[in-house]
Protein backbone atom coordinates (compact mmCIF):
# COMPACT_ATOMS: atom_id res chain seq x y z
CA UNK A 1 0.00 0.00 0.00
CA UNK A 2 1.15 3.27 -0.53
CA UNK A 3 3.32 5.13 1.80
CA UNK A 4 1.59 8.07 3.48
CA UNK A 5 2.98 11.30 5.01
CA UNK A 6 1.70 14.20 6.76
CA UNK A 7 1.30 16.40 3.90
CA UNK A 8 1.93 16.44 0.38
CA UNK A 9 3.44 19.31 -1.25
CA UNK A 10 2.70 19.87 -4.94
CA UNK A 11 5.49 21.87 -6.47
CA UNK A 12 8.54 23.09 -6.01
CA UNK A 13 8.90 26.41 -7.03
CA UNK A 14 9.49 29.50 -4.06
CA UNK A 15 6.07 28.51 -2.80
CA UNK A 16 6.45 25.09 -2.41
CA UNK A 17 9.91 25.03 -1.03
CA UNK A 18 8.97 27.81 1.54
CA UNK A 19 5.77 26.40 3.00
CA UNK A 20 7.93 22.89 3.12
CA UNK A 21 10.51 24.44 4.90
CA UNK A 22 7.85 26.08 7.47
CA UNK A 23 6.74 22.70 8.24
CA UNK A 24 10.17 20.77 8.91
CA UNK A 25 10.81 24.19 11.30
CA UNK A 26 7.38 23.17 13.03
CA UNK A 27 8.36 19.86 13.62
CA UNK A 28 6.94 18.20 10.63
CA UNK A 29 9.50 16.16 8.87
CA UNK A 30 7.52 13.90 7.46
CA UNK A 31 6.55 15.68 4.18
CA UNK A 32 6.72 15.10 0.75
CA UNK A 33 7.54 16.90 -2.38
CA UNK A 34 6.39 16.27 -5.97
CA UNK A 35 7.56 18.22 -8.51
CA UNK A 36 6.27 17.50 -12.48
CA UNK A 37 9.56 19.06 -13.88
CA UNK A 38 13.49 17.24 -13.43
CA UNK A 39 14.26 20.51 -11.17
CA UNK A 40 13.62 22.89 -8.36
CA UNK A 41 12.60 26.57 -9.02
CA UNK A 42 10.01 26.63 -11.12
CA UNK A 43 8.95 30.28 -12.59
CA UNK A 44 12.32 30.78 -11.24
CA UNK A 45 15.07 29.55 -13.65
CA UNK A 46 17.97 29.98 -15.58
CA UNK A 47 19.88 28.98 -18.28
CA UNK A 48 23.49 29.31 -20.55
CA UNK A 49 22.76 31.47 -23.11
CA UNK A 50 25.50 33.04 -25.31
CA UNK A 51 28.04 32.37 -22.47
CA UNK A 52 26.58 33.72 -19.84
CA UNK A 53 23.44 32.61 -17.02
CA UNK A 54 20.20 34.10 -18.20
CA UNK A 55 16.96 34.30 -16.25
CA UNK A 56 13.96 33.14 -18.41
CA UNK A 57 11.16 33.86 -15.38
CA UNK A 58 11.60 36.11 -12.57
CA UNK A 59 14.65 38.50 -13.17
CA UNK A 60 14.47 41.39 -10.50
CA UNK A 61 14.33 41.87 -7.18
CA UNK A 62 11.07 44.23 -6.94
CA UNK A 63 11.09 46.63 -4.05
CA UNK A 64 13.86 47.68 -2.22
CA UNK A 65 15.17 50.73 -0.23
CA UNK A 66 12.12 51.41 1.53
CA UNK A 67 10.56 51.14 5.16
CA UNK A 68 10.08 47.34 5.48
CA UNK A 69 12.58 44.76 4.36
CA UNK A 70 11.91 42.67 0.63
CA UNK A 71 12.12 38.83 2.20
CA UNK A 72 13.53 38.35 -1.39
CA UNK A 73 16.40 40.95 -0.93
CA UNK A 74 17.00 39.65 2.31
CA UNK A 75 17.33 36.21 0.73
CA UNK A 76 19.62 37.74 -1.56
CA UNK A 77 22.19 39.45 0.38
CA UNK A 78 22.19 36.28 2.50
CA UNK A 79 22.94 34.07 -0.08
CA UNK A 80 25.70 36.56 -1.47
CA UNK A 81 23.30 36.44 -4.88
CA UNK A 82 24.86 39.23 -7.28
CA UNK A 83 22.65 41.98 -8.25
CA UNK A 84 22.89 44.89 -10.23
CA UNK A 85 20.32 48.10 -10.28
CA UNK A 86 17.85 48.58 -13.01
CA UNK A 87 16.02 51.27 -13.76
CA UNK A 88 13.21 51.09 -16.55
CA UNK A 89 12.17 55.03 -16.01
CA UNK A 90 14.19 56.27 -18.41
CA UNK A 91 12.64 53.62 -21.38
CA UNK A 92 10.72 56.98 -21.80
CA UNK A 93 13.16 58.80 -23.00
CA UNK A 94 14.73 56.13 -25.89
CA UNK A 95 11.67 55.62 -27.70
CA UNK A 96 12.85 55.27 -31.70
CA UNK A 97 10.21 55.23 -34.45
CA UNK A 98 10.23 53.15 -37.32
CA UNK A 99 12.72 55.16 -38.90
CA UNK A 100 15.14 54.85 -36.17
CA UNK A 101 14.26 58.59 -35.24
CA UNK A 102 14.55 58.67 -30.96
CA UNK A 103 11.36 61.06 -29.70
CA UNK A 104 12.53 64.41 -28.28
CA UNK A 105 13.23 64.41 -24.44
CA UNK A 106 10.79 67.30 -24.12
CA UNK A 107 7.89 65.82 -26.21
CA UNK A 108 8.12 62.30 -24.39
CA UNK A 109 7.64 63.77 -21.40
CA UNK A 110 4.64 65.67 -22.45
CA UNK A 111 2.82 62.39 -24.25
CA UNK A 112 4.10 59.97 -21.18
CA UNK A 113 2.43 62.79 -18.81
CA UNK A 114 -0.47 62.55 -21.04
CA UNK A 115 -0.60 58.77 -20.46
CA UNK A 116 -0.47 58.79 -16.86
CA UNK A 117 -3.39 61.22 -16.26
CA UNK A 118 -5.25 58.77 -18.89
CA UNK A 119 -4.86 55.92 -17.27
CA UNK A 120 -4.98 57.40 -13.92
CA UNK A 121 -8.79 58.26 -15.23
CA UNK A 122 -9.78 55.45 -16.36
CA UNK A 123 -9.09 53.40 -13.13
CA UNK A 124 -10.74 56.18 -11.34
CA UNK A 125 -13.82 55.79 -13.38
CA UNK A 126 -13.29 51.70 -13.39
CA UNK A 127 -13.57 52.87 -9.14
CA UNK A 128 -16.41 54.77 -9.68
CA UNK A 129 -18.02 51.89 -11.88
CA UNK A 130 -17.09 49.11 -9.58
CA UNK A 131 -18.77 50.73 -6.49
CA UNK A 132 -22.21 51.57 -8.16
CA UNK A 133 -22.31 47.75 -9.10
CA UNK A 134 -21.47 46.72 -5.22
CA UNK A 135 -23.95 48.79 -3.91
CA UNK A 136 -26.55 47.11 -6.92
CA UNK A 137 -25.44 43.73 -5.40
CA UNK A 138 -25.82 44.63 -2.10
CA UNK A 139 -29.11 43.40 -0.72
CA UNK A 140 -29.73 40.87 -3.46
CA UNK A 141 -27.20 38.51 -2.12
CA UNK A 142 -24.21 39.99 -3.23
CA UNK A 143 -20.99 38.42 -3.65
CA UNK A 144 -21.06 37.26 -7.61
CA UNK A 145 -16.99 37.91 -7.79
CA UNK A 146 -17.37 37.86 -11.70
CA UNK A 147 -19.53 40.39 -12.27
CA UNK A 148 -17.35 42.77 -10.36
CA UNK A 149 -14.38 41.90 -11.51
CA UNK A 150 -14.02 41.78 -15.18
CA UNK A 151 -10.83 40.70 -16.55
CA UNK A 152 -9.67 44.16 -17.87
CA UNK A 153 -9.49 44.14 -21.92
CA UNK A 154 -6.25 43.64 -23.67
CA UNK A 155 -5.68 46.81 -24.61
CA UNK A 156 -7.17 48.74 -22.09
CA UNK A 157 -7.82 52.05 -24.09
CA UNK A 158 -10.08 51.60 -27.13
CA UNK A 159 -9.44 55.03 -28.55
CA UNK A 160 -6.84 54.78 -31.97
CA UNK A 161 -3.51 55.64 -31.06
CA UNK A 162 -0.22 57.02 -32.50
CA UNK A 163 2.89 54.50 -32.08
CA UNK A 164 4.76 56.31 -29.68
CA UNK A 165 1.41 56.31 -27.42
CA UNK A 166 1.23 52.58 -27.93
CA UNK A 167 4.69 52.61 -26.75
CA UNK A 168 3.59 54.64 -23.74
CA UNK A 169 0.84 52.89 -22.74
CA UNK A 170 2.51 49.62 -23.41
CA UNK A 171 5.35 50.93 -20.62
CA UNK A 172 2.83 51.96 -18.58
CA UNK A 173 0.23 48.86 -18.53
CA UNK A 174 2.77 46.30 -18.78
CA UNK A 175 5.70 47.32 -16.69
CA UNK A 176 5.38 50.78 -14.87
CA UNK A 177 1.73 50.40 -13.03
CA UNK A 178 3.05 51.58 -10.11
CA UNK A 179 3.39 54.90 -11.58
CA UNK A 180 -1.08 54.18 -11.55
CA UNK A 181 -1.88 52.83 -8.63
CA UNK A 182 -0.25 52.07 -5.55
CA UNK A 183 1.43 48.49 -5.41
CA UNK A 184 2.20 47.15 -1.90
CA UNK A 185 5.19 45.97 -3.76
CA UNK A 186 6.70 48.93 -4.44
CA UNK A 187 4.87 50.75 -1.16
CA UNK A 188 5.90 48.86 1.21
CA UNK A 189 9.36 47.83 0.00
CA UNK A 190 10.63 51.00 -1.72
CA UNK A 191 11.08 51.99 -5.66
CA UNK A 192 14.21 50.41 -6.37
CA UNK A 193 14.56 47.02 -8.47
CA UNK A 194 17.49 44.86 -9.00
CA UNK A 195 18.26 42.54 -11.58
CA UNK A 196 19.93 39.75 -10.68
CA UNK A 197 22.94 39.28 -12.40
CA UNK A 198 24.69 35.75 -11.19
CA UNK A 199 25.98 32.71 -13.18
CA UNK A 200 24.15 30.31 -10.06
CA UNK A 201 20.46 32.02 -11.02
CA UNK A 202 18.19 33.46 -9.26
CA UNK A 203 17.38 29.78 -8.27
CA UNK A 204 20.24 29.97 -5.66
CA UNK A 205 18.44 31.42 -3.17
CA UNK A 206 15.70 28.32 -3.69
CA UNK A 207 18.61 26.14 -3.14
CA UNK A 208 20.13 27.80 -0.19
CA UNK A 209 16.52 27.87 0.82
CA UNK A 210 16.25 24.03 0.51
CA UNK A 211 20.12 23.01 1.98
CA UNK A 212 18.10 24.57 5.43
CA UNK A 213 16.06 21.60 5.85
CA UNK A 214 16.52 19.01 2.73
CA UNK A 215 19.88 16.58 3.01
CA UNK A 216 22.32 17.93 0.33
CA UNK A 217 25.69 17.54 -1.02
CA UNK A 218 28.01 19.37 -3.23
CA UNK A 219 24.66 21.62 -3.96
CA UNK A 220 22.63 19.21 -5.07
CA UNK A 221 19.22 18.20 -3.15
CA UNK A 222 19.46 13.85 -2.62
CA UNK A 223 16.80 13.93 0.18
CA UNK A 224 14.13 11.58 -0.93
CA UNK A 225 11.32 13.98 0.67
CA UNK A 226 12.23 15.55 -2.84
CA UNK A 227 10.62 13.75 -5.75
CA UNK A 228 11.35 15.02 -9.41
CA UNK A 229 9.54 13.81 -12.51
CA UNK A 230 6.01 13.03 -10.70
CA UNK A 231 3.26 15.21 -12.95
CA UNK A 232 0.25 14.89 -10.38
CA UNK A 233 -2.82 14.19 -12.32
CA UNK A 234 -5.37 13.28 -9.61
CA UNK A 235 -6.22 14.11 -6.23
CA UNK A 236 -8.71 12.54 -4.54
CA UNK A 237 -9.95 13.86 -1.17
CA UNK A 238 -12.08 13.26 1.77
CA UNK A 239 -12.59 13.76 5.05
CA UNK A 240 -9.69 11.07 5.86
CA UNK A 241 -7.03 12.16 3.72
CA UNK A 242 -5.97 12.96 0.44
CA UNK A 243 -4.45 10.32 -2.88
CA UNK A 244 -2.26 11.70 -5.04
CA UNK A 245 -2.05 9.87 -8.15
CA UNK A 246 0.74 10.73 -10.62
CA UNK A 247 1.58 10.21 -14.36
CA UNK A 248 3.74 7.43 -14.24
CA UNK A 249 0.93 5.81 -11.67
CA UNK A 250 2.73 6.17 -8.55
CA UNK A 251 0.20 7.08 -5.60
CA UNK A 252 0.50 8.86 -2.37
CA UNK A 253 -1.33 8.84 0.74
CA UNK A 254 -1.26 11.92 3.40
CA UNK A 255 -3.28 13.56 5.88
CA UNK A 256 -2.69 17.16 4.49
CA UNK A 257 -2.01 18.19 0.80
CA UNK A 258 -0.38 21.91 -0.25
CA UNK A 259 -0.99 22.76 -3.85
CA UNK A 260 1.43 25.37 -5.44
CA UNK A 261 0.88 25.25 -9.39
CA UNK A 262 -0.14 28.27 -11.06
CA UNK A 263 -3.26 29.67 -11.74
CA UNK A 264 -2.56 28.88 -15.09
CA UNK A 265 -2.23 25.25 -14.42
CA UNK A 266 -5.29 25.39 -12.17
CA UNK A 267 -7.18 26.82 -14.58
CA UNK A 268 -6.10 24.01 -17.36
CA UNK A 269 -7.21 20.30 -17.08
CA UNK A 270 -4.17 18.68 -15.25
CA UNK A 271 -5.36 17.78 -12.52
CA UNK A 272 -8.17 16.37 -11.89
CA UNK A 273 -10.26 16.55 -8.53
CA UNK A 274 -12.56 14.38 -7.06
CA UNK A 275 -14.68 14.90 -5.59
CA UNK A 276 -14.42 17.88 -8.22
CA UNK A 277 -13.88 21.57 -6.24
CA UNK A 278 -16.92 23.25 -5.20
CA UNK A 279 -18.78 26.18 -7.45
CA UNK A 280 -17.33 29.02 -5.31
CA UNK A 281 -13.50 27.77 -6.08
CA UNK A 282 -13.83 26.99 -9.74
CA UNK A 283 -15.56 30.18 -10.23
CA UNK A 284 -13.09 32.16 -8.83
CA UNK A 285 -9.71 30.07 -10.51
CA UNK A 286 -11.49 30.91 -13.79
CA UNK A 287 -11.90 34.38 -13.23
CA UNK A 288 -8.41 34.92 -12.32
CA UNK A 289 -6.62 36.08 -15.31
CA UNK A 290 -3.43 34.96 -16.58
CA UNK A 291 -0.59 37.22 -17.91
CA UNK A 292 1.87 36.07 -20.16
CA UNK A 293 5.63 37.58 -20.46
CA UNK A 294 8.10 36.69 -22.25
CA UNK A 295 11.66 37.54 -22.76
CA UNK A 296 13.38 37.08 -25.93
CA UNK A 297 17.11 36.82 -25.64
CA UNK A 298 19.56 37.91 -28.50
CA UNK A 299 23.00 37.09 -29.09
CA UNK A 300 25.37 39.22 -31.07
CA UNK A 301 28.75 39.45 -32.53
CA UNK A 302 29.52 42.89 -30.84
CA UNK A 303 26.73 45.97 -29.62
CA UNK A 304 25.54 48.51 -31.90
CA UNK A 305 22.98 49.92 -29.21
CA UNK A 306 24.04 52.75 -26.71
CA UNK A 307 25.01 52.05 -23.58
CA UNK A 308 26.01 53.84 -20.67
CA UNK A 309 23.80 55.89 -17.84
CA UNK A 310 19.90 56.03 -18.77
CA UNK A 311 20.48 53.44 -21.67
CA UNK A 312 19.54 50.55 -20.75
CA UNK A 313 15.63 50.29 -21.42
CA UNK A 314 14.59 51.03 -25.36
CA UNK A 315 11.32 50.93 -27.19
CA UNK A 316 10.07 50.42 -30.30
CA UNK A 317 7.19 52.57 -31.38
CA UNK A 318 5.07 50.38 -33.93
CA UNK A 319 1.61 51.02 -34.78
CA UNK A 320 0.83 47.41 -33.65
CA UNK A 321 0.36 47.79 -29.50
CA UNK A 322 3.19 45.19 -28.00
CA UNK A 323 4.50 44.97 -31.50
CA UNK A 324 8.60 44.11 -30.11
CA UNK A 325 8.18 47.47 -27.89
CA UNK A 326 10.40 47.02 -24.34
CA UNK A 327 13.98 46.69 -25.03
CA UNK A 328 16.98 45.98 -22.36
CA UNK A 329 20.51 45.57 -23.36
CA UNK A 330 22.40 43.36 -20.91
CA UNK A 331 25.60 45.18 -20.78
CA UNK A 332 25.51 46.32 -17.18
CA UNK A 333 24.63 42.93 -15.75
CA UNK A 334 26.91 40.90 -17.78
CA UNK A 335 29.61 43.70 -19.56
CA UNK A 336 30.62 42.58 -22.94
CA UNK A 337 28.12 39.80 -23.30
CA UNK A 338 26.79 41.22 -26.57
CA UNK A 339 22.93 40.27 -25.39
CA UNK A 340 19.53 42.20 -25.92
CA UNK A 341 16.42 40.92 -24.35
CA UNK A 342 13.18 42.02 -25.72
CA UNK A 343 9.91 41.29 -23.84
CA UNK A 344 6.48 40.67 -25.55
CA UNK A 345 3.38 40.24 -23.41
CA UNK A 346 0.06 38.33 -24.05
CA UNK A 347 -1.60 38.45 -27.20
CA UNK A 348 1.72 38.81 -28.77
CA UNK A 349 3.23 36.63 -26.43
CA UNK A 350 1.06 33.85 -27.34
CA UNK A 351 1.79 34.31 -31.15
CA UNK A 352 5.67 34.22 -30.80
CA UNK A 353 5.26 30.94 -28.45
CA UNK A 354 3.60 29.39 -31.38
CA UNK A 355 5.53 30.17 -34.20
CA UNK A 356 9.52 28.73 -34.83
CA UNK A 357 12.65 30.91 -33.37
CA UNK A 358 13.68 31.47 -36.77
CA UNK A 359 10.33 33.37 -37.83
CA UNK A 360 10.74 35.28 -34.57
CA UNK A 361 14.48 35.78 -34.65
CA UNK A 362 13.45 37.43 -38.29
CA UNK A 363 10.95 39.53 -37.20
CA UNK A 364 13.33 41.14 -34.06
CA UNK A 365 15.86 41.79 -36.42
CA UNK A 366 13.42 43.65 -38.47
CA UNK A 367 12.23 45.76 -36.13
CA UNK A 368 16.47 46.39 -35.03
CA UNK A 369 16.79 47.54 -38.16
CA UNK A 370 14.25 50.21 -38.21
CA UNK A 371 15.67 50.89 -34.99
CA UNK A 372 19.57 50.97 -36.14
CA UNK A 373 19.48 50.80 -39.62
CA UNK A 374 20.61 48.30 -42.57
CA UNK A 375 24.39 47.39 -41.33
CA UNK A 376 23.41 45.91 -37.37
CA UNK A 377 24.94 42.13 -37.68
CA UNK A 378 22.28 39.35 -36.95
CA UNK A 379 22.09 37.82 -34.30
CA UNK A 380 23.97 35.03 -33.82
CA UNK A 381 21.70 32.94 -31.20
CA UNK A 382 17.81 33.32 -29.81
CA UNK A 383 16.23 31.91 -26.79
CA UNK A 384 12.60 32.13 -26.73
CA UNK A 385 11.19 30.63 -23.46
CA UNK A 386 7.14 29.32 -23.31
CA UNK A 387 5.70 29.55 -20.91
CA UNK A 388 2.63 29.74 -21.89
CA UNK A 389 2.83 26.14 -23.51
CA UNK A 390 4.58 24.42 -20.75
CA UNK A 391 2.06 22.36 -19.48
CA UNK A 392 3.22 22.73 -15.95
CA UNK A 393 3.23 26.66 -15.78
CA UNK A 394 -0.17 27.59 -18.39
CA UNK A 395 1.53 31.78 -18.46
CA UNK A 396 3.77 33.87 -16.67
CA UNK A 397 1.49 34.99 -13.39
CA UNK A 398 -1.65 35.59 -11.92
CA UNK A 399 -2.99 39.14 -12.65
CA UNK A 400 -5.57 40.50 -10.41
CA UNK A 401 -7.76 42.93 -12.04
CA UNK A 402 -6.54 46.67 -10.95
CA UNK A 403 -9.70 46.89 -8.80
CA UNK A 404 -10.03 43.33 -7.61
CA UNK A 405 -12.29 42.87 -4.58
CA UNK A 406 -10.79 41.19 -1.44
CA UNK A 407 -13.14 38.11 -2.35
CA UNK A 408 -11.35 36.93 -4.94
CA UNK A 409 -7.89 36.32 -4.00
CA UNK A 410 -9.63 34.82 -0.47
CA UNK A 411 -11.39 32.05 -2.67
CA UNK A 412 -8.73 31.35 -4.51
CA UNK A 413 -6.62 31.23 -1.60
CA UNK A 414 -9.05 29.45 0.97
CA UNK A 415 -8.59 25.68 1.43
CA UNK A 416 -11.14 22.79 0.48
CA UNK A 417 -11.54 20.05 2.85
CA UNK A 418 -7.79 19.12 3.19
CA UNK A 419 -6.56 20.90 0.38
CA UNK A 420 -4.46 23.94 1.16
CA UNK A 421 -3.65 26.46 -1.92
CA UNK A 422 -0.39 28.41 -2.09
CA UNK A 423 1.63 30.28 -4.59
CA UNK A 424 1.98 33.98 -6.19
CA UNK A 425 -1.51 33.76 -6.73
CA UNK A 426 -2.70 33.26 -3.17
CA UNK A 427 -1.27 36.70 -2.42
CA UNK A 428 -3.22 39.21 -1.32
CA UNK A 429 -0.19 41.91 -1.76
CA UNK A 430 1.93 40.56 -3.21
CA UNK A 431 0.67 38.35 -6.24
CA UNK A 432 3.14 38.25 -9.14
CA UNK A 433 6.60 38.39 -7.51
CA UNK A 434 8.68 36.13 -6.29
CA UNK A 435 8.32 38.05 -2.74
CA UNK A 436 4.68 36.92 -3.08
CA UNK A 437 5.36 33.10 -3.76
CA UNK A 438 7.59 32.98 -0.52
CA UNK A 439 5.37 34.61 1.47
CA UNK A 440 2.34 32.71 0.73
CA UNK A 441 4.46 29.29 1.30
CA UNK A 442 4.88 30.43 4.84
CA UNK A 443 1.50 31.74 5.04
CA UNK A 444 -0.08 28.45 4.06
CA UNK A 445 2.18 26.41 6.25
CA UNK A 446 0.97 28.24 9.21
CA UNK A 447 -2.42 27.90 8.74
CA UNK A 448 -2.09 24.40 7.68
CA UNK A 449 0.05 23.73 10.95
CA UNK A 450 -2.75 25.41 13.24
CA UNK A 451 -5.10 23.09 11.31
CA UNK A 452 -3.25 20.37 12.45
CA UNK A 453 -3.50 21.44 15.78
CA UNK A 454 -7.03 22.23 16.30
CA UNK A 455 -7.17 18.58 14.89
CA UNK A 456 -4.85 17.36 17.43
CA UNK A 457 -6.88 18.75 20.35
CA UNK A 458 -10.19 17.27 19.23
CA UNK A 459 -8.59 13.95 18.70
CA UNK A 460 -7.33 14.04 22.76
CA UNK A 461 -10.62 15.14 24.12
CA UNK A 462 -12.29 12.40 22.09
CA UNK A 463 -10.09 10.05 23.24
CA UNK A 464 -10.44 11.16 27.00
CA UNK A 465 -13.97 11.09 26.77
CA UNK A 466 -14.25 7.34 25.52
P1 LIG B 1 5.96 28.14 -9.53
O1 LIG B 1 7.32 28.68 -9.53
O2 LIG B 1 5.25 28.03 -10.81
O3 LIG B 1 5.98 26.72 -8.80
C1 LIG B 1 5.00 25.75 -9.03
C2 LIG B 1 5.67 24.43 -9.34
O4 LIG B 1 4.65 23.46 -9.55
C3 LIG B 1 6.50 24.43 -10.63
O5 LIG B 1 7.81 24.01 -10.35
C4 LIG B 1 5.78 23.44 -11.56
O6 LIG B 1 6.66 22.70 -12.37
C5 LIG B 1 5.07 22.56 -10.56
N1 LIG B 1 3.89 21.87 -11.10
C6 LIG B 1 2.96 22.35 -11.95
N2 LIG B 1 2.02 21.41 -12.21
C7 LIG B 1 2.38 20.30 -11.49
C8 LIG B 1 1.80 19.01 -11.35
N3 LIG B 1 0.68 18.67 -11.97
N4 LIG B 1 2.44 18.12 -10.54
C9 LIG B 1 3.57 18.45 -9.88
N5 LIG B 1 4.15 19.67 -9.98
C10 LIG B 1 3.55 20.60 -10.78
N6 LIG B 1 8.74 37.95 -10.04
C11 LIG B 1 9.54 38.90 -9.49
O7 LIG B 1 9.53 39.09 -8.27
N7 LIG B 1 10.36 39.65 -10.28
C12 LIG B 1 10.42 39.49 -11.62
O8 LIG B 1 11.20 40.15 -12.31
C13 LIG B 1 9.57 38.52 -12.22
N8 LIG B 1 9.58 38.35 -13.55
C14 LIG B 1 8.94 37.28 -14.10
C15 LIG B 1 9.10 36.99 -15.45
C16 LIG B 1 8.56 35.86 -16.01
C17 LIG B 1 8.77 35.57 -17.46
C18 LIG B 1 7.81 34.99 -15.18
C19 LIG B 1 7.24 33.72 -15.75
C20 LIG B 1 7.59 35.28 -13.85
C21 LIG B 1 8.16 36.42 -13.28
N9 LIG B 1 8.01 36.75 -11.93
C22 LIG B 1 8.75 37.74 -11.38
C23 LIG B 1 7.06 36.00 -11.08
C24 LIG B 1 7.72 34.93 -10.22
O9 LIG B 1 8.58 34.15 -11.00
C25 LIG B 1 6.61 34.04 -9.64
O10 LIG B 1 5.69 34.84 -8.95
C26 LIG B 1 7.12 32.98 -8.65
O11 LIG B 1 8.32 32.40 -9.06
C27 LIG B 1 6.03 31.92 -8.53
O12 LIG B 1 6.37 30.93 -7.60
P2 LIG B 1 5.30 29.82 -7.22
O13 LIG B 1 5.94 28.93 -6.24
O14 LIG B 1 4.02 30.46 -6.89
O15 LIG B 1 5.00 29.02 -8.58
Amino acid sequence: SPSRSSVIIVGAGVSGISAAKVLAENGIEDFMILEASDRIGGRIRKESFGGVSVELGAGWIAGVGGEKSNPAWELANKSGLRTCFSDYSNARYNIYDTSGKIIPRKLANELYKKAVDSAKEKMDSEIRSLRSQESNNRGCGGGDVSRVTEPPLEDPVSTPRTPFEHALDFLLHDFEMAEVEPISTFVDFGEREFLVADERGYEHLLYKMAEEFLFTSEGKILDSRLQLNKVVRELQHSRNGVTVTTEDGCVYEANYLILSVSIGVLQSDLISFRPSLPRWKMEAIKTCEVMVYTKIFLKFPHKFWPCGPGKEFFMYAHERRGYYTFWQHMENAFPASNILVVTLTNGESKRVEAQSDEETLKEAMGVLRNMFGPNIPNATDILVPRWYYNRFQCGSYSNYPIISNNQLVHNIKAPVGRIFFTGEHTSEQFSGYVHGGYLAGIDTSKALLEEIRKERKTENQNHLLE
